[in-house]
């Protein structure tokens, strides 16, 4: 499903060169399930948002499902965002003073889904990741975990097969934490690929892969033995 080769990405910052990613090569097959790992500066946001196609390398290869990324244009590539990926956020970046229902019908309205299609779809989701009693609150009615369920039922409205998710569980409490595990954990028994970026070592024990960056280039990739 993802492929990359060789992948640089240098900033510009001023007159100075900062190499965020350096020869970073990966394969990531469809229904894995990877942490990704490092300390902060490493790479992993930088490397998250090439793989979202937010922003685009240096140099080196990205094909996702089989698809030149770095030849796209912003058109494209925000259809194959739309089309392709679902992204959770740290901070769940939900619309403030919008139900759960209208923050997850969001993207079906983006995708031109009709009204009734989008509130039975909608709802469906929410009930999958357990909210069904929480449809009409809005986010602050709602505990983090809780939010950051809907801003998963909110990624998961037009069915991508892929899932990138930044530090999901990193403003929730261990319980909080676990739910959304087992939530991505259930996502992936159905063939979903998740990538997920997190510091915690007892998170990362929930996926299936742990991959690590280090100045920008990866030192680590390992499956996990004895998952949570
Ligand atoms: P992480 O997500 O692991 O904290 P980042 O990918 O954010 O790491 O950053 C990797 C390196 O690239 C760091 O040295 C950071 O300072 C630098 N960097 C990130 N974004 C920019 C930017 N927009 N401009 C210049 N330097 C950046
Ligand atoms: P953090 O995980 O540190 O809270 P964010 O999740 O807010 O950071 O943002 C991570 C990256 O994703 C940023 O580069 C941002 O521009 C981008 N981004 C934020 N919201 C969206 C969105 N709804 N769709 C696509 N990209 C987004």
């Amino acid at each position: 499903m993802i492929e990359v080769k060789n992948l640089q990405k240098v900033y510009q910052n001023g007159d100075i060169k900062v190499p965020a990613l350096k020869n970073v090569s990966l394969t990531v097959k469809e229904g894995e399930f990877v942490a990704i790992m490092g300390s902060s500066g490493s790479g992993k946001s930088t490397f998250m948002n090439i793989l979202g196609c937010l922003d685009k390398p240096t140099s080196g290869e990205y094909l996702l499902d089989g698809i030149p990324i770095q030849d796209r244009n912003e058109e494209e590539l925000s259809d194959i965002r739309n089309l392709k990926i679902g992204f959770v956020f740290q901070s769940f970046n939900l619309i403030p003073r919008t139900s759960s229902l209208k923050n997850v019908e969001l993207p079906l309205l983006y995708a031109r889904k009709n009204q009734n299609d989008r509130r039975k779809k909608a709802i469906s989701i929410l009930e999958k990741v357990g909210l069904k009693e929480r449809i009409h609150h809005m986010p602050n009615e709602l505990s983090g975990g809780q939010r950051q369920r809907v801003a998963i039922a909110r990624a998961l409205a037009n069915e991508p097969p892929l899932i990138l998710a930044d530090e999901p569980t990193g403003n929730l409490d261990s319980k909080s934490g676990d739910e959304v595990m087992e939530i991505f954990k259930k996502l992936n028994d159905e063939g979903v690929t998740i990538i997920l970026v997190t510091h915690e070592p007892e998170i990362a024990q929930h996926c299936k892969r742990i991959v690590a960056f280090k100045d920008g280039v990866l030192i680590k990739d390992e499956l996990v033995k004895n998952r949570l």
